[in-house]
């Protein structure tokens, strides 16, 4: 139709794509969106200090120190600071703020209402909830739209993050429960890998290689899954051997509750996380 038209232009040759913020968050999506048809000069990013843009500028991206900049010559502006700054930010940048900007923010708790009051009435904002691997192309991303956010604007944001991993779109509600799930949960399954190689070295193995081991481990183990769209138990059943040495470790992981632990972790997480709401 005539938006999807319209965004393809915009795409290909001219839009500009701003983040105030240039830490973690900032650089993991940056380094997701060059692969795609944005031009890296048409990239700009600011932060008060020259420090942490260094590592920008060797992407090729513009960098500054002015977030009025970075706002006046973006569409597309991602709010990459820490939450209890984004009020501070917003207050800076409001006034030149247009229709013509799609405003995404990475902070987590601000809420889409927060964000709307903040910024001129009618400002297309998104709030989206990045997590750590977006750095290696291999994120997991929830978006849930404002109340001005037009169709073409997420269509618009999907396309940009399309190198990120894995983007989503879902009612507000979900973002918490996302970074229960996917923003604390790459450290669940950091303990988990720590914990295979663990078992590797209490049974003989050297260390170092129990970790590259333990982290291929996972990392196949996750394409596989991803990959054949299958669900977790089929692929588990599918490497149970009766009376075989999988379903012996299997119990060993019932007996020892990691169900319940890893399903609580998720709970105790997005209960944190909707206390910062
Ligand atoms: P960070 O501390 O690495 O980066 C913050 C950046 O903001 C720094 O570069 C700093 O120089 C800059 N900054 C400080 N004051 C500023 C100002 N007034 N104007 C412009 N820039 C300013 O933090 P991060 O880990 O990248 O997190 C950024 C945001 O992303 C946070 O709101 C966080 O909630 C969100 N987030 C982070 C993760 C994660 O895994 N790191 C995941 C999801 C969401």
């Amino acid at each position: 139709g005539q938006p999807r038209q319209c965004i393809k232009v915009k795409m290909d040759s001219q839009l500009k794509v701003g983040f105030i913020g240039a830490g973690n968050m900032a650089f993991g999506i940056a380094k997701g969106i060059l692969p795609g048809d944005v031009l890296p000069e048409h990239v700009t990013v600011s932060a008060p200090s020259s420090k942490n843009l260094e590592r920008f500028q060797e992407l090729g991206v513009e960098v500054t120190h002015s977030n009025e900049d970075v706002v006046c010559g973006s569409d597309v502006v991602f709010v990459a600071v820490k939450p209890l700054l984004v009020p501070l930010v917003l207050t800076e940048i409001c006034q030149h703020v247009t229709n013509k900007h799609v405003i995404v923010s990475v902070a987590a708790g601000v809420t889409l209402a927060t964000l709307e009051e903040l910024l001129p009435e009618n400002s297309s904002v998104i709030r989206l909830m990045p997590n750590l691997p977006c750095v290696v192309q291999e994120g997991a991303l929830l978006f849930a739209r404002g109340t001005h956010a037009k169709p073409e604007d997420c269509a618009l944001l999907r396309s940009l993050l399309q190198h990120c991993g894995l983007v989503e779109e879902g009612p507000e509600a979900w973002i918490d429960i996302h970074t229960g799930l996917s923003g604390s949960g790459v450290a669940f399954v950091y303990l988990f890998a720590e914990a295979l190689a663990e078992g590797a070295v209490k049974m003989g193995m050297p260390s170092a290689l129990a970790q590259s081991i333990a982290s291929q481990t996972v990392l196949g183990a996750g394409r596989l899954l991803r990959d054949s769209g299958k669900h977790p138990a089929q692929l588990r059943s599918e490497v149970c051997t009766p009376g075989g040495t999988t379903i012996h470790g299997l119990h060993a992981l019932e007996r020892g509750g990691v169900r319940a632990s890893v399903m609580s972790a998720v709970e105790s997480a997005t209960e944190r996380a909707r206390e910062f709401g």
